[in-house]
């Protein structure tokens, strides 16, 4: 194991953002460990706790019915200080817990087994514990297991933190994407170098999946995504940021060059022979938005891109429209 970065809490705050998972529902594989540590330990309680700044969250609890308890109270805390493990045979005995509510009170904590949860940069997000309510030891085999289960938990978030591809199209997630457009922001603000973020949204797309049917629309995002990933640069990069709207983003061009590059686009997609009923045609909309000085945040930068998409869907689609400029409209 690599050594723990201890004194480094907004390190390990950051790498617990990137990991996106507070405050989010619960998903079947964390369920899963929980309730068999719960099972293989026999113990009432088995919680995976990440440890934010003030709060301890739980992305997944058995034997107990809150998400979140205070930082100050938590046993996890302090387990993320420790390199191993932490174990606590009688809460009641040992100095540190002997006056936490969640022992004098509900749960009635009593005994303890936590092992961090490290990722691969060494940062101790949270912990996997398993809580009794009455005192005992735990044997070097259930720590064993309850280590396993922690390293389970990690490639689990790894996992989570890396899948930003979409399956049907290629291009980025919409998580994946918003990650990269915040980065560029900071490049754009700390160097002043230009890049341009483009909305694009296929026109009457409901249409082609009531007219030919839902793969036949998948056809058609396939194609679409595939053409706009031939006519980017290699830098450039392009999202699928929902249904049928996708995000480019256009790094080290001026608000003239993305509006010729949208407009490559808008004519290589109106070009398409979709390989469905015997060449299927569509068309797409784009709004064209250059970075600029109130952009402080990738909803911002969205947002301006937005409004100019919304003017190229009124203005009658199939046309690129620039934010902040939008008389200069290229009709098709
Ligand atoms: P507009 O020109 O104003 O954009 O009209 P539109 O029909 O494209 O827009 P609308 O938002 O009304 O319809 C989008 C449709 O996209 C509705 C939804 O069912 C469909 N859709 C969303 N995701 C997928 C997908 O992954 N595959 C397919 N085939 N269809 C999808
Ligand atoms: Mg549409
Ligand atoms: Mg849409």
């Amino acid at each position: 194991m690599r050594e723990p970065k201890f004194h480094d809490e907004e390190g390990r705050i950051a790498a617990l953002i990137r990991y996106d998972v507070l405050d989010t529902p619960p998903e079947a594989p964390f369920e899963k460990i929980t309730l068999l540590v719960k099972d293989v330990l026999q113990v009432p309680i088995c919680a995976v706790s990440l440890v934010d700044r003030e709060q301890q969250w739980f992305k997944s609890i058995q034997g107990l019915d809150t998400r979140e308890t205070p930082r100050s109270i938590s046993f996890c805390a302090h387990t993320i200080r420790t390199d191993e493990a932490l174990i606590v045979t009688d809460a009641l005995q040992d100095p540190r817990f002997s006056t936490n509510p969640l022992v004098l009170g509900e749960p009635h904590i009593r005994s303890y087994a936590g092992v961090p949860l490290q990722s691969p940069d060494g940062y101790n997000v949270g912990a996997l514990c398993a809580i009794d309510v009455v005192p005992r030891e735990f044997s070097d085999a259930q720590l064993g297991i309850l280590r396993s289960f922690a390293s389970l938990v990690v490639d689990e978030l790894e996992l989570r933190r890396i899948a930003e591809r979409d399956h049907l199209t290629g291009a980025l997630t919409r998580r994946g994407f918003v990650e990269q457009v915040k980065k560029e922001i900071s490049r754009c603000r700390r160097h002043g170098r230009e890049s341009v973020l483009v909305l694009l949204d296929i026109d009457h797309f409901k249409r082609v999946n009531d007219g030919h049917g839902h793969p036949a629309g998948d056809s058609v995002l396939k194609a679409a995504a595939s053409a706009c990933l031939e006519g980017l640069r290699e830098n450039d990069l392009l999202g699928r940021l929902g249904g049928e709207e996708f995000g480019i983003l256009l790094t080290e061009t001026d608000a003239g060059g993305g509006l010729e590059a949208a407009e490559k686009l808008r004519k290589a997609i109106a070009g398409l022979r979709v390989d469905v009923a015997g060449g299927l045609r569509v068309t797409a909309s784009f709004g064209v938005a250059p970075f600029a000085a109130s952009v402080s945040k990738p909803e911002d930068w969205i947002a301006r891109a937005d409004e100019a998409l919304y003017s190229a869907k009124r203005g009658g689609r199939n046309r690129c429209v620039a934010a902040n400029a939008l008389a200069d409209a290229i009709a098709a």
